[in-house]
Parts: C-alpha cells; structure tokens; sequence
C-alpha cells in the first residue's frame, strides 16, 4: 500500500505508515484560513484492503492553523476511482466511517487489489484537465485562447461565446480560481459555457443577448501545486485590487492580467464571480451556499438605473438560489476586491456566489453555476 501526494493538485506532507493499514499526513497550508484542503492518492498492492488516514493541520502554521483546519469540519470527504469526472462522499460508500478530532480528521476507504483511490476534502478539477476541456468547448464553437501566462508559464484559458441576436448585448464577464482549492468555482464556470453551448431553451434565449467570456481558473499554478488559496507569488487575489480605479496595479501577475483587460478592453456590465467554502459548522441549512454584497450600493453606482439593476440581481442572489443558506445574511464585499473596482469604475453589476464544497460533487457545481447565472439573467432587462 502508498500513499502519496506528489501529483497535479496533490496535497499532503510527512506522509508515513502509522501500522499496517493505517497512515498519517498533513495538510500543507498556506495561511489559516487557508489551511484546510489536502488530496493524496491511495494506491494498493497485490493484497488491497482498509486504510486509516489521520489527517492533521500544518503544523507550519500553529495554533492558528490548527484551529484554521480543524474549523472547517465536521464536513463529508470525497474520493474518486480514476475518472476525475466522478466523485463520490466517503460516507455514501462507507457509512460511519468519518471522525473529526480536536486533533485531526480521521477517515477510512477500502482499496481494491491492485487498484487506487483518490481522496480529498473536497472534489478536485486539475489544470490539464480544465486545459482538455476548454479544447472541447472550442470544438463545440467557443472561441478559446489565453488571457496570459501565469507566474509559473502556464495559459490561463479564456472562453468567448459571443452574443447570437442582433441587440446590444450584455457583457459578462463569468470568473473563477481565485483560491484554487475551491474546485467547485470553476467547475461552476464550466457548467455555464456548457449550458450556453446545449439546445436547451434558455440557454439559447440567453445568448441572444448575452457576450459571454468566460475565465474559469485564473490561479492555475496554485491549482497544479495544490494550494489551498494562495497565488505561488505569495498573494491572496481575492484582495488584491485595492486601488485599482486610482491606478495602483494588483500584486500578482495573474491580477495584472485580469484587471488590464478588463479595463481597458471588456468593461463588462455583469461579472459572476464564484469562490467556495468547506464545512458546516455554524451554517444553517442545506447547500450551505454563500454571497457578497455591497453594504451601501448607492455609493458605488452613480447612475439610478443601475443602482436599481444591481438590487435586482441582489435580490435574485436571496431569492432565486440558495445564497443565504450558510449564514442566513450576505457576507460584505469589500474595497480591496475586484468587484468594487468593477463597479466603481465601470458601474459593473458584480454577483458574488460561494459554493459549499462539501455538498457539491461535479455536476452539483456545474449545475449550481448555471443555475446561478440563469437566475441573474432572470433578473435583469
Ligand atoms: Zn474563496
């Protein structure tokens, strides 16, 4: 039997054999709260059989770290048996077979003779995989390229599905990967270019009036070395445009990239952003989803009618998804995002979505990215 980490996405230090049958690791976090994501692969011998994995925090990273990982759960593991397509609750195969510790989390998967898992927090979309898909849709009539190299070199893929009918469009601008251990984010992504791209009725309504460009991983070294949300430079995109309408450049080069084109090409009139978020510690009910809002929109956009849009969308965020299912409120979308920069600058409606990871599989998070976006185009005129 091994376990192992060193893969695309793989996550886990100082694995070692505890006993036979049961091993230990840690996860490899960044900065708590960003500490909570691991994925290593199981892989039998001749003989298969249980294992025991005790998964404990970085301890890189301390108290805080711990408290950081541990806070995340009680909440279900996933695995997959080769086809990355396809994740499955440990719990659905193996009833009862979770603990959550004030030390580790503590789980056990059967591996067949010869045979390998693997197994992670949440459901993974690698890189290459994201790379092999956007070949697929461009196939199927999305125009593809790149919106840059990342720090490490690797092309951030950008979708373009332009608008069908003959009216000014809607600019969408449909975002995600931020923090690249949230999979559910551009798995959602994913599942909005497939929804435009089906024979599906709205679908086709939509992108009538709809200029649609999608990028689905914009931190794609963070997703390849398994980070949990952090850009291999060091930086937390998520907060890393403060100051963007005054000129000042976000950190990281990825952000150079985003912010550059979007201001001074795209000016796009809605940007979808989703991230995710793992757990179901003090969240109220099932999905367990999230959203950001501004606190006083009125002091973001200048002209009525779209102050008037962005409570539309706002109000479809409450009512036509789950978006208050974690916390019954909406958490605040602050200056040193991308989203204020948008709306300051451009009167961009800017929708904020977090997926619970724990409760979405692959196609729960493509679907809930779709169903999102259809409720937004709902909303607005
Ligand atoms: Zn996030």
């Amino acid at each position: 039997m091994r376990v192992t980490s060193d893969f695309e996405c793989g996550n886990g230090k100082s694995i070692r054999r505890v006993a036979p049958g049961h091993w230990s690791l840690e996860e490899v976090g960044e900065k708590a709260p960003y500490c909570k994501y691991f994925c290593v692969k199981v892989e039998a011998g001749d003989d298969g059989g249980p294992v025991r994995l005790d998964i404990y925090p970085d301890p890189d990273l301390g108290e805080e770290g711990r408290v950081g990982m541990l806070a995340h759960y009680p909440a279900p593991l996933w695995f997959c048996e080769g086809d990355y397509d396809h994740w499955v609750r440990l719990t659905h195969r193996w009833p009862g077979v979770e603990r959550y510790g004030p030390e580790c989390v503590s789980t056990r998967v059967v591996v067949p003779p010869s045979g390998a898992l693997t197994v992670a927090s949440n459901v993974v979309l690698p890189y290459t995989r994201l790379v092999a898909w956007a070949a697929r849709m461009a196939e199927r009539g999305a125009a593809v390229d790149s919106l840059g190299k990342s720090h490490e070199g690797r092309d951030i893929p950008r979708l373009h599905l332009p608008a069908t009918g003959r009216g000014k469009p809607i600019k969408a601008l449909l975002l995600s990967g931020q923090h690249p251990s949230e999979h559910c984010g551009p798995l959602a992504v994913c599942g909005i270019a497939e929804f435009l791209l089906s024979a599906h009725p709205e679908a086709r309504a939509i992108r009538e009036r709809c200029d649609a460009w999608l990028v689905p991983m914009i931190n794609p070294d963070g997703n390849v070395h398994g980070r949990n949300g952090w850009t291999l430079e060091g930086v937390n995109q998520c907060t890393d445009f403060a100051g963007v309408c005054d000129g000042a450049a976000p950190k990281a080069v990825e952000d150079r990239l985003l912010w550059d084109w979007l201001s001074e090409e795209l000016r796009p009139d809605l940007s979808l952003h989703f991230h995710g978020y793992l757990g179901t510690h003090n969240f109220a009910d099932p999905p367990c989803d999230g959203c950001y809002v501004f606190e006083r929109p009125e002091r973001l956009y200048s002209s009525p009618e779209r102050l008037e849009q962005y409570r539309a969308i706002r109000d479809a965020l409450y009512w036509d998804t789950p978006g208050l299912s974690a916390r019954s409120r909406p958490g605040t979308l602050s200056p040193d995002m991308l989203e204020w920069g948008l709306a300051a600058r451009f009167g961009t409606l800017v929708p904020f979505y977090e997926i619970n990871h724990a409760f979405h599989g692959v196609q729960a998070a493509r679907r809930k990215g779709a169903d999102v976006f259809r409720a937004l185009m709902r909303a607005l005129p």
